[in-house]
């Protein structure tokens, strides 16, 4: 049966209440039968006691006794239920509750029965007699027998005192009964108000509203995590339905412009308008070259940036990798007479190392590819404790200022006419901070118009 943890948790209250009432009950009752019987007993005898020792004190001398105070404890303790019979050392009566009074003692007997009876159903109870001899200066005098109904009984108030003690406990148990059930309630609605909101938010965020936030306020630890989460799910969602929009968007701009000159290209030469010369095919692979680099850059971003979690880490020195690349790379840049130095020390580093390449050979061919004839690149790996540093720094054409904070975009391209020429794609540098950021690293650039460019790139070590 599935419930709402507003109904279980209310349930739970008065459950655990009825349960602790249902026992404070026995436990009293138990206490009640066992202690208060015993209580019972001992104050009988106590009475018992005290009336022998009034009796004992009306013997006067010889024999003779003070009958009318005797009589009055008689009738003072016939009316506490306790029948006195007192005679003297001979066995002469000197006064008896049932020859005074035999209907009030029938009466009495009758009362205690009943009591007795009232408070336990089938109650075995019989008439006893406890006799008390009276010694006066050691010598017996006489004896006084009490009768009364055993072997204890309740009197009026003993039951009255019962009664008002369940009664008590009765009204204790609806008033904790309904206290716990309003805590149960109270407490319930506090923790399924927000648990309900979060999950209406995660219902119309798998709906595919992915602009929907949970903004409840709430005091429990776990609660809190859960709507943290759904949250976080719900900008995750926003992000790569953002950037699955924004890519189709991009590759479709991208590709249609070499597409439609690939086309018209090749109409005219299907047309008989354009002759095939190899200069116009030539033209026509490059721009094919062109669309498939692009394709496979951005296969390669999509794989970093969806793969974070399988980087093929290991460990090795940045500078040994920097100087193979920068060796690769001598030839070009001597065709196009620019100079390449590596500066800097071995640092270790625990990365992914083909990754890491792909920085670096990103960053060297875009110094090559924007600084002119007889300029220079100079590449630097540094590093402290719990960093390590490369820097590609050159004095080419630099990035104006406003272009310097989209040149990380997929893309971007600062001039865009001149870098189709020189074949960049937009992509380089978008693959570059993609592979930096899963390794938790950071790339910053610092750049002037006609004076250079700076790219800082910062590696954790481990
Ligand atoms: P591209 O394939 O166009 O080079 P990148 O993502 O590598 O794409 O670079 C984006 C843009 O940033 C480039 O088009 C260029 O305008 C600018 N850029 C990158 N590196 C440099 C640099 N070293 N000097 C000047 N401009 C640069």
């Amino acid at each position: 049966m599935i419930l709402s943890i507003r109904t279980k948790l209310t349930l739970a209250f008065a459950f655990v209440a009825f349960v602790l009432i249902l026992l404070t009950a026995f436990l009293a009752n138990t206490f009640l039968e066992s202690h208060f019987r015993q209580y019972i007993i001992e104050k009988q005898e106590q009475r018992n006691e005290e009336f022998v020792s009034l009796i004992r004190q009306q013997y006067i001398d010889k024999g003779s006794w003070r009958i009318d105070t005797i009589e009055n404890i008689g009738v003072s303790a016939l009316e506490q239920g306790l029948i006195i019979k007192v005679t003297d050392s001979s066995g002469k009566t000197i006064w008896d509750a049932t020859v005074h009074n035999s209907g009030l003692c029938r009466q009495m007997i009758e009362h205690m029965i009943k009591n007795m009876v009232s408070r336990y159903p089938g109650w075995k109870g019989q008439y006893t007699i406890d006799e008390y001899p009276l010694w006066v200066d050691f010598e017996e005098v006489g004896k006084v027998e009490i009768g009364y109904y055993g072997p204890f009984y309740y009197d009026d108030s003993d039951l009255y005192f019962i009664k008002t003690l369940n009664t008590t406990l009765i009204w204790v148990a609806i008033i904790a009964l309904l206290i716990s059930v309003f805590i149960g309630a109270y407490l319930s609605r506090r923790l399924s108000v927000p648990i309900t909101k979060a999950s209406e938010t995660a219902q119309r965020i798998a709906k595919g509203d992915y602009s929907q936030r949970s903004k409840v306020n709430t005091s429990t630890k776990e609660i809190r995590e859960l709507i943290t989460a759904v949250n976080d799910l719900a900008e995750t969602l926003e992000n790569q339905e953002h950037l699955r929009k924004r890519l189709t968007a991009d590759v479709s701009h991208e590709l249609r412009t070499p597409l439609t000159t690939l086309q018209s290209h090749l109409e005219a030469m299907i047309d008989g308008i354009w002759q095939p010369t190899a200069e116009r095919l030539k033209s026509c692979y490059d721009e094919i070259i062109r669309i498939s680099k692009m394709v496979n850059d951005l296969h390669f971003l999509a794989e970093v940036e969806g793969e974070s979690h399988k980087l093929n880490k290991t460990n090795f020195d940045l500078y040994e990798l920097t100087s193979n690349i920068v060796l690769n790379f001598q030839s070009q840049f001597k065709n196009k007479n620019v100079g390449i130095v590596l500066e800097g020390s071995r640092q270790e580093l625990y990365a992914d190392k083909d990754k890491i390449s792909q920085v670096i050979i990103n960053l060297v061919s875009n110094g090559l590819k924007y600084t002119p004839s007889g300029g220079l690149v100079k590449a630097c790996v540094t590093g402290d404790k719990k960093t390590v540093k490369l820097i590609i720094q050159d004095n080419g054409e630099g990035i104006s200022e406003e272009d310097v904070p989209n040149i990380f975009e997929r893309f971007y391209r600062a001039d865009k006419s001149r870098n189709r020429l020189t074949g960049g794609s937009g992509i380089g540098l978008a693959i570059v901070k993609a592979i930096v950021e899963v390794h938790h690293g950071s790339v910053e650039v610092e750049s002037t118009v006609g004076v250079g460019t700076r790219f800082t790139v910062s590696l954790p070590r481990q």
